[in-house]
């Protein structure tokens, strides 16, 4: 237990050669257990009752994938049978799996009792399953969509020995949403958090602990010091200040609390150490005399020697009482970089460094991050990483060779597990999120191969179109330009400010092609699946465009209520897909925030030089009175009652 990491790097060899070993014996022999011949079953699941929810859905998606394969049914019998020709395919946990499998790796054995679907835990069974239906039977989940789903047809199925390890400890994934997102997750092999992941427990904490409502009053130094004021304010969420690092008395309440928690949750193994989400941290004397002098950077300035003294004291606190436990920390914001006053950071920390991947399109800016990334790997031996994929964009963010480009390079520079914001936008990021599924799990998996065949089975007769669909909208955020950190969350200007319009119409170009051209009613409602998302970023384009006229030619006012018209009806159609429904863009105010609220701007002003000039050229009634018709005849006065604006001038021109 004391040396988890090491036993998964040992166990990656082990998976190596065996998969040499099975290639090689595979020539020499029939190749696995054949379970279905000529559309007639040879085989029989077994499943024992109590069986996990995980192990049931494993069975369920093998017999599905079957069926949708071959026509045939596979019997679900709870013991193997005594006799009989139908082979058994035990599906269950554990029984002699070596001691270095990881929690939800395992092994598919074929042999001559039949075939057993195996894992360390239920999640290793799911993922034998998965691999099964990816490997043998070619079963592919491109989108969590229904009609994305691939079986290929097949007279014969057979089932192959192997084992099933992945690269990256955890692939956990926040922000898939919709009805069939469980299933892209088990499908792909991504993390389900169902049971408990080994070496997971991040989510900013500290506030939990040291609680502004619990504390506040009594203890007002527990909390940060910032121009003499101790930072009071807060609702023990994100919002709460940072604790006093150096005060004693929060590493003693944080040892307690982290004790406390193994004790009461003896299935979980690590406890959250992560600073609260903003940047109020403590600059009383004794911090400061560990910060000082402070490293002022782009992202904010630094306060890493008192936080991670302090993460260290209470990791060596733990490590005492609850061996083989752990502490989650983020490497974050203001406590992004390693400390100066140490070299090493207790064996029972976990790093997780927070990065916008995607901003590697910048050569400077990925630079910078693969210093931390090398710097933090020296510091800590279990370094996990926190990335973005997806950023609530409207129009595309997304390169799957950026996504692939960075898992290499954690992979080989010691990072040890992937938490993935992949809040997606399915019009256009389905390559980048399947690349990146796939390279989470294998990362030498070869992203050129991928991508070909995610196109040839999800377009077949348009796939080179399609493809070049998806390589405009990665041409469109990579073009070069200065990385920022965060670019775009919440806010549509800086949108704006890179959008090329020539790029997005080139994609739809290549999108409307496909449609026009493909003969395969089924490829046509994909596209035309994707299309409808795409009419969205469209509709956001064409606004920005109108916004530059929308004061000095003679229908600029007309046309930008048109594109705010046709950016709201391709909305509603999203909000009706369960698959885009997530936090970027479900109805609320963060929606209405970062797209209605750019809206506000240009249309006042627009408003305004129309009415205006109006009011200049014409008599004052006669001037409200056109004012009236353009407003009522552009659709502008149905438009603002929708989303309750009032635009006020007088005649003075106010
Ligand atoms: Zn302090």
């Amino acid at each position: 237990m004391a040396k988890p990491w090491a036993r998964i790097s040992s166990l990656q060899i082990v998976a190596c050669v065996s998969l040499v070993c099975s290639v090689a014996a595979s020539a020499g022999r029939a190749d696995g257990i054949e379970i279905v011949r000529d559309g007639r079953s040879l085989a029989v699941i077994v499943l024992k009752p109590g069986a996990h929810t995980l192990e049931q859905e494993a069975t369920d998606d093998l017999r599905w994938a079957v069926r949708e394969a071959t026509g045939v049914t596979l019997d679900v019998l709870p013991e193997s049978p005594v006799t009989g020709e139908r082979k058994p395919i035990r599906i269950g946990s554990q029984a002699g799996l070596p001691s270095d499998t990881p929690y939800d790796g395992g092994e598919v054995r074929a042999g001559g009792g039949g075939i057993e679907v195996l894992g360390a835990t239920p999640a290793g069974v799911a993922n034998a399953a998965a691999t099964i239906l990816m490997e043998d039977f070619g079963v592919r989940m491109y989108y969590p969509e229904p009609q994305f789903t691939i079986v290929p047809r097949a007279k014969s199925l057979r089932i192959r020995t192997r084992t099933v390890a992945p690269q990256f400890a955890y692939r956990l994934w926040s922000g898939l949403v919709g009805r069939d997102a469980a299933a892209y997750v088990r499908r792909n092999r991504l993390t389900d958090g169902r049971i408990p992941i080994r070496h997971h427990g991040f989510g900013h904490n500290l506030a939990s602990i040291i609680s502004v409502a619990k504390h506040g009053q009594e203890h007002p130094e527990y909390f940060a010091l910032r121009s003499g004021v101790r930072q009071l304010r807060g609702s023990d969420s994100g919002d709460t200040a940072q604790p006093c690092f150096t005060n004693p008395d929060v590493a003693r309440l944080s040892i307690e609390a982290a004790r406390r928690y193994f004790d009461e949750n003896p299935a979980q193994d690590t406890f959250s150490l992560c600073v609260n989400d903003n940047s109020r941290y403590c600059q009383c004397d004794t911090c400061a005399a560990l910060d000082k002098p402070y490293r002022n950077l782009p992202v904010g300035r630094q306060y890493s020697e008192s936080y991670f003294d302090y993460v260290a004291k209470v990791a060596e606190a733990v490590a005492q009482s609850h061996p083989g436990r752990y502490l989650g920390v983020f490497a974050y914001w203001n406590v992004e970089q390693p400390p100066r006053n140490r070299t090493r950071l207790p064996d029972n920390v976990l790093v997780a460094l927070t990065l916008d991947i995607l901003q590697h399109y910048d050569p400077a800016y990925r630079d910078k991050d693969r210093v931390l990334i090398r710097a933090w790997n020296g510091y800590t031996k279990n370094l996990h990483t926190y990335v973005y994929y997806g950023l609530g964009w409207y129009t595309p963010r997304m390169s799957p060779r950026l996504a692939a480009e960075d898992l290499r390079f954690a992979a080989r520079n010691g990072v040890r597990a992937i938490y993935c914001e992949s809040y997606p936008f399915w019009a256009w990021c389905g390559p980048m999120h399947y690349v990146a599924a796939r390279l989470q799990w294998d990362v030498n998996a070869d992203v050129d191969r991928i991508l070909d065949e995610f196109h040839r089975d999800c377009f077949g007769d348009v796939a080179a179109p399609m493809r070049a669909f998806h390589d405009a909208c990665e041409r469109y955020w990579t073009r070069p330009r200065s990385g920022k950190w965060f670019e775009g969350l919440d806010r549509l200007a800086p949108e704006e400010a890179m959008a090329d319009a020539t790029i997005l119409r080139e994609a739809r170009s290549h999108l409307e092609k496909a449609l026009a051209e493909t003969k395969d009613p089924l490829i046509r409602s994909r596209i035309a699946w994707l299309k409808k998302g795409f009419d969205f970023t469209t509709a956001v384009a064409d606004a920005f465009d109108a916004k530059k006229t929308a004061t000095d030619s003679p229908n600029g006012l007309e046309r930008l209520v048109s594109t705010a018209g046709a950016v709201e009806t391709a909305y509603e159609w999203l909000v009706t897909e369960p698959a885009y429904v997530h936090s970027y863009y479900e109805r609320g105010a963060r929606f209405d925030g970062k797209c209605w609220g750019w809206f506000k701007g240009p249309l006042r002003t627009a408003v305004e030089a129309r009415w205006s000039e109006l009011h200049r050229s014409l008599p004052a009634a006669e001037a409200d009175a056109k004012w009236k018709a353009v407003a009522d005849e552009s659709g502008l006065t149905r438009w603002l009652e929708r989303r309750r604006w009032e635009f006020r001038f007088d005649s003075s021109g106010r």
